[in-house]
């Protein structure tokens, strides 16, 4: 097949301007939330300008059509390696950049204006960019962090790929002048051009894919972050901040549930209503301190000698609330026992203070007739009757 250097040149203008389009729409929609990709963009709106004004060779000077078209060129791909940087958050230092796009613009013009030499042109491009190509590479696989290193992954091969391309580009082109003729010089010209052109087509899907990759991660984070934040607002919502046990509202929804399952499939259940046995006395005796410690002490031992499944909770002040599922009223009075019990065994040994205590307990079972009312109700008359009675003791309705 014949390539038509011309056409090839055309087409490969026409893509880069596709190109330049498909990354100016993707710049715009991510507008301000991505630092560097308008500086990929400048890049490729540079190649595209510049790659025109090298097509107009014939009909302007060659100012214009070898000296800016070339420095658009190079100076668009010191742009991409700074805007692949800040995409990944690696600082550089603009001065040495503006020191060599300086000495690019000054050879460039020495040998198209003075001593015009095309040989010398394209070994001066070539190993002006390629290291720039390199730097890319370099930036991403040893300063980016590497959840960018994953995001820029195929704009690093892309630029491995270009350098191989300027390379091999240079090396076929000087070789070739000397011996070929014009018309193969051509073809090898033509194949050159569609491979950066598919290149440019790589670059392009390698930029947007960096972008997509990193819209990814930040979603994926911020949807980790709101789950945190949903079941940090959960437990802050249904648990007592002293005592750290859920609190009345957690309580209360447990009982509906117990009273459903009652209603629905007959499953029995009893509740526990407890009470810190003269419990103003510690506070006012040893200061509000110590009140907390039994408060955390006592909600800690409740919490201990009860099975996974019962819920118990802080009712109010100094009360705290059982619900025992699939419990009947004997068994409920073997769990209260045994929380009296222990409690009263315990020691409650804080900054030197160490006092003992004893909770009153007012249970009550599920009847046919009860709602969540009505079992609250019961248990805190059994209660009143415990504390009646003399305290340190269970009663029953
Ligand atoms: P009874 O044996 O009849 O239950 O007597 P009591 O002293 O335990 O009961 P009373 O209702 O007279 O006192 C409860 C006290 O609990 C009053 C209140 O100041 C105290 N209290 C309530 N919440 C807290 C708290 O979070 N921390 C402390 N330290 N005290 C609290
Ligand atoms: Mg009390
Ligand atoms: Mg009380």
């Amino acid at each position: 097949m014949i390539y038509d250097l011309y056409t090839t040149i055309s087409i490969y203008m026409f893509v880069n301007f596709i190109c330049t389009l498909v990354l100016g729409i993707t710049w715009y929609k991510t507008k301000g939330k991505y630092e560097g990709i308008f500086f990929v963009l400048v890049d490729f709106v540079f190649q595209s300008i510049g790659l025109t004004l090298a097509s107009l060779q014939s009909s302007v000077s060659p100012i214009i059509s070898v000296v800016l078209a070339n420095t658009l060129m190079y100076v668009g791909s010191i742009f991409l390696l700074f805007g692949v940087a800040k995409f990944v958050n690696v600082k550089l230092k603009k001065y040495p950049f503006v020191i060599i796009s300086i000495l690019f613009v000054t050879l460039y013009s020495v040998f198209t204006l003075y001593m015009p030499n095309t040989n010398i042109r394209l070994i001066i491009f070539t190993f002006m960019i390629i290291p720039i190509f390199l730097y890319v590479i370099a930036v991403v696989l040893f300063k980016a962090d590497v959840n960018h290193r994953k995001f820029s992954f195929h704009v690093v091969i892309a630029h491995l790929l270009f350098a191989i391309n300027h390379g091999f580009r240079a090396f076929t082109g000087i070789n070739n002048m000397k011996s070929m003729a014009y018309e193969q010089i051509h073809q090898q010209e033509s194949a050159l051009i569609i491979t950066s052109l598919l290149l440019m087509v790589y670059l392009t899907f390698a930029v947007i894919q960096m972008i997509d990759m990193k819209l990814l991660f930040e979603l994926d984070e911020s949807v980790e972050y709101t789950k945190s934040l949903l079941s940090k607002s959960q437990y802050l919502a249904y648990t007592d901040g002293l005592t750290e046990i859920p609190n009345r509202r957690k309580v209360e929804e447990a009982l509906d549930n117990e009273i459903d399952i009652y209603k629905k499939f007959g499953r029995v259940f009893s509740v526990l209503m407890i009470d810190i046995d003269d419990f103003k006395r510690f506070n006012d005796l040893y200061g509000h301190d110590y009140g907390d410690y039994i408060l955390m002490e006592v909600a800690k031992y409740l919490r201990q000698d009860l099975r996974t499944q019962d819920v118990i909770g802080r009712w109010g002040g100094e009360e705290f609330f059982v619900v025992l599922p699939d419990t009947n009223l004997v068994n409920a009075k073997a769990v209260g026992e045994k929380l009296i019990k222990k409690i009263s065994s315990a020691n409650f040994d804080h900054n030197d203070v160490n006092e003992k205590v004893t909770i009153s307990i007012g249970c009550s079972d599920v009847k046919a007739s009860d709602t969540k009312n009505t079992i609250i109700k019961n248990s805190d008359v059994a209660l009143y009757n415990a504390k009646e009675n003399g305290k340190n003791r269970m009663e029953f309705i």
